[in-house]
């Protein structure tokens, strides 16, 4: 079966909600793909920062077969090892002292959510989040998410969700009222545009939420896991949330998220108020456990902020030579954004086309920067590699 037949295939059945390239992957290796036609692909996608041990790392592959020969599912009726290992890994390395698991990103930020209005009490509902910021797909998940077009045709959305002006701490204290729970935010905007909050921007928000005795919710389900240098973004920027999401990378492509929180304001999620009949399965819980053993080892947090400084550089040099298109780079560890012109955003989807045709995947993020996203094992040669092919495509274009 070639690209095209699987191609074909899959367009006749599924619901169009995605637009697709028109390749089949059906192989995977650190930062390759191979595509149904035998084409060989530089990854600098990885799942959508999901695969940030690249594909198929044989230790999460044997963690994965060693439980998927064990045991399964059995749901949360029964505690199982892996599980509890993943959440002592958690709470060991975090501010957090509870841990509850789900299966994606926008599932733990609706527990994180519903936590954050059982535990502020009645009438305590309202949740401030901010414009530009991506949350998730689900009813409150994409009303908590403040981009207007994820809203369109959804309406009514569930209630108590207000945006805040990105950047403006004045103006976000402003929409507090009586009704206001919690601030929730991601430290560095991914989707829309791989955007970094400042240090001081993150400081304010926490005074803020301290002032007025709010909870602070960390989105981290993109900048966790390592994403940024350290294991969680919040980590190099001073400031520490009352809650805390992951997901993506958490199973390196294996379905599985966790909120993180303190044992006080754990306490009010109690019996029978949330579950979830898949969250933290014992196979996707086993894989979460290798993947943070291996970030957690000597010098793999520092080799992502090694390989960072190189990509960054590297990102800087295409901006100088291609002024025309580029202005410059953002972001932070291997979360990076190269920020285009206008006439280069005009070129944005061709340029990830032509990169697609030249075998190296990337992303045009917010329809504003060319996002780079590699798995963190990512090499300097894959790296002079990939820019190697976007000069390529740069040189084309001009
Ligand atoms: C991807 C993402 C989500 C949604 O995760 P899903 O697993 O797709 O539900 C939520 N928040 C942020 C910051 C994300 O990047």
């Amino acid at each position: 079966m070639s690209n095209a037949e699987w191609s074909a295939r899959g367009n006749k059945v599924f619901i169009g909600t995605y637009s697709r390239f028109p390749a089949a992957m059906v192989k995977g290796s650190g930062c390759r793909l191979w595509d149904a036609d035998g084409k060989e692909y530089l990854d600098f996608l990885a799942g959508i920062a999901v695969c940030s041990l690249g594909h198929c790392h044989p230790k999460v592959t044997e963690a994965i077969c060693r439980q998927a020969a064990s045991l399964v599912h059995v749901s949360n009726l029964f505690h199982t090892p892996p599980q509890i290992e993943l959440a002592e890994l958690l709470v060991a390395h975090s501010f957090a002292d509870r841990v509850f698991m789900a299966n994606s990103g926008a599932e733990v930020n609706e527990a994180a959510i519903k936590l954050a209005r059982i535990h502020s009490g009645p009438g305590k509902y309202e949740i401030i989040s901010l414009e530009g910021s991506f949350h998730g797909r689900t009813l409150a998940a994409v009303a908590a998410t403040g981009q207007p077009r994820f809203h369109q045709g959804f309406e009514p959305l569930p209630q108590g969700f207000v945006h805040a002006p990105f950047g403006d701490p004045q103006a976000l204290e402003a929409l507090i009222t009586p009704q206001t729970c919690a601030i929730l935010c991601e430290p560095l905007q991914g989707e829309s545009g791989v955007r970094p909050l400042t240090p001081d921007y993150l400081l304010a928000i926490r005074r803020i939420c301290d002032r007025h005795g709010l909870l602070l919710i960390f989105d981290e389900v993109q900048t966790g896991l390592g994403r940024t240098g350290t294991l969680f973004a919040h980590e190099q920027l001073g400031v520490t949330p009352d809650i805390m999401t992951l997901a993506k990378a958490l199973g390196n492509g294996l379905p599985i998220g966790a909120m993180l929180t303190t044992e006080t304001i754990a306490a009010s999620l109690t019996v029978g108020t949330h579950a979830s009949t898949f969250g933290g399965n014992p196979v996707a819980a086993a894989a979460a456990v290798e993947v943070l053993r291996i970030m957690l080892a000597d010098g793999f947090l520092e080799s992502v902020r090694d390989k960072s400084r190189y990509l960054v550089e590297k990102l800087e040099g295409v901006a100088t030579r291609y002024p025309h298109l580029a202005t410059g780079v953002r972001g932070r560890g291997l979360l990076l954004g190269l920020v285009l012109t206008e006439k280069g955003i005009e070129q944005g989807m061709t340029i990830v086309q032509q990169m697609f045709e030249q075998g190296a995947l990337i992303n045009f993020a917010g329809n504003r920067v060319l996002r780079f996203v590699p798995p963190l094992v990512v090499s300097r040669e894959e790296i002079d590699q990939l820019i190697a092919k976007l000069c390529l495509v740069l040189d084309d274009l001009a």
